[in-house]
């Protein structure tokens, strides 16, 4: 077998063999803006490149119209590398996940190309609806991940990073039920159910006083009435509740529940709620050794990663359905400064700009580069599974 060297040096060429058609197919993306579900254009683009790259390609997979699994080998071990590349309503690709697709894209072409030679397979798992839908979190119930070795993901952001964090996330879904009056002339008859929301909401920032500081609780009001001068007979509102881990979020689901039901108390009005479990999205637990080999691979390429130690503010993704069980990676790649975050017209900006494509192609390098290292060497895979089982 050529050396290691040699067989990174051949994925950092293949990245750049194809520069210009990733290039392509990420603009051609983030000009055609699809939201969650509705991603059919980005996953025919995808799927038809990848086909046009001799990799078997499946199509709605696990039910979903727009995800797909597009496969080069068979054998063990295998390596995942996952895309995403919905839009958020409203602002585009304002999340950067056309570079996504590109980048996962890239780095599986790459890894292709010298398969023969490392052993194993890699296959390019198209993710639909991370932004609020869950994609990932429906297609991990599904079995989409099973079998894997090892799952990777790189993410655009502000900075350099191996290691990073995702909140656990569910939503709750409320709507109270009240009585209809004149607010005038007989409010005694009614049943306020915006009463019964407001002291939820109350109650809510209450609760925020005594829970742990990396814990998230935030929600909107769907529906708040329907006429000023009738009592509000329905209401609605949806909130997101977040914990560093999932046992915390399990601890706190009661707990908000309770402000709810305080609300339904005080006014009469009957509650009905839906917890999200379906769409739950587990904290992100990135693989220590995984996130080793990557670092290293992308210091290689001359970017300097920050400290795995480094705690930033964190969102959440469904990206931690998959850790869950799969030895997994979210990294991220620093394409613009920090005074511009993701979810803002300024980063949409930069997701179509030289900075984002340049910093995503290093990603696809590095992410090919830690392929190759998962695929040839034994000891890296042993520690992996030694810590995904906690040994
Ligand atoms: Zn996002
Ligand atoms: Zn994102």
């Amino acid at each position: 077998m050529p050396g290691l060297d040699t067989l990174k040096e051949k994925v950092i060429a293949a990245v750049e063999a194809h520069r210009r058609e990733l290039i392509d197919l990420s603009l051609k993306i983030h000009a055609h803006p699809e939201t969650a579900f509705r991603e059919i254009k980005a996953a025919r683009w995808l799927t038809e490149y990848l086909e046009g790259k001799g990799f078997a390609v499946e199509r709605g997979i696990c039910l979903l119209e727009t995800a797909f699994r597009a496969s080069s080998g068979d054998r063990a071990p295998r390596v995942a590398l996952l895309a995403e590349y919905d839009a958020l309503p409203g602002i585009g690709h304002g999340c950067g996940h056309n570079l996504i697709a590109m980048a996962s894209v890239g780095a599986g072409i790459a890894a292709k190309a010298v398969l023969a030679e490392a052993g194993g397979s890699v296959v390019i798992i198209g993710t639909p609806a991370e932004e609020a839908a869950g994609g990932k979190a429906l297609m991990a119930a599904r079995g989409a991940f099973d079998g894997l070795d090892a799952a990777l993901l790189t993410h655009p952001g502000n900075r350099n990073a191996s290691i990073t964090h995702g909140l656990a996330c569910i939503e709750l879904t409320v709507e109270y039920h009240g009585k209809a009056a004149h607010a005038a002339a007989r409010p005694e008859a009614g049943v306020n159910a915006l009463d019964a929301l407001v002291i939820a909401y109350n109650s809510i920032s209450v609760l925020r006083q005594h829970i742990r500081d990396s814990a998230r609780i935030h929600g909107i009001i769907i529906d708040g009435g329907q006429a000023v001068n009738v009592v509000p007979e329905h209401t609605a509102a949806s909130f997101l509740i977040r914990a560093e881990d999932d046992e915390y979020l399990d601890h706190l689901k009661p707990r908000v529940l309770a402000c709810f039901r305080a609300g339904a108390e005080a006014t009469g009005a009957r509650l009905e709620y839906c917890w999200g479990d379906d769409t739950r999205y587990r904290a992100m637990r990135s693989n220590h050794a995984l996130a080793e080999a990557y670092a290293r691979n992308m210091e290689a390429l001359g970017r300097q990663v920050s400290d795995p130690e480094e705690r930033h503010s964190m969102g959440s993704t469904d990206m931690g359905n998959v850790s869950a069980l799969v030895p997994a990676i979210h990294p991220t790649v620093a394409v613009a400064p920090p005074d511009i975050p993701i979810h803002t017209p300024q980063f949409r900006e930069v997701a179509a700009s030289e900075e984002g494509l340049e910093g995503m192609l290093d990603a696809a390098k590095a992410m090919a580069m830690t392929v190759v290292d998962v695929l040839t060497d034994a000891d890296l895979r042993k520690r992996m599974q030694e810590e995904f089982h906690g040994k």
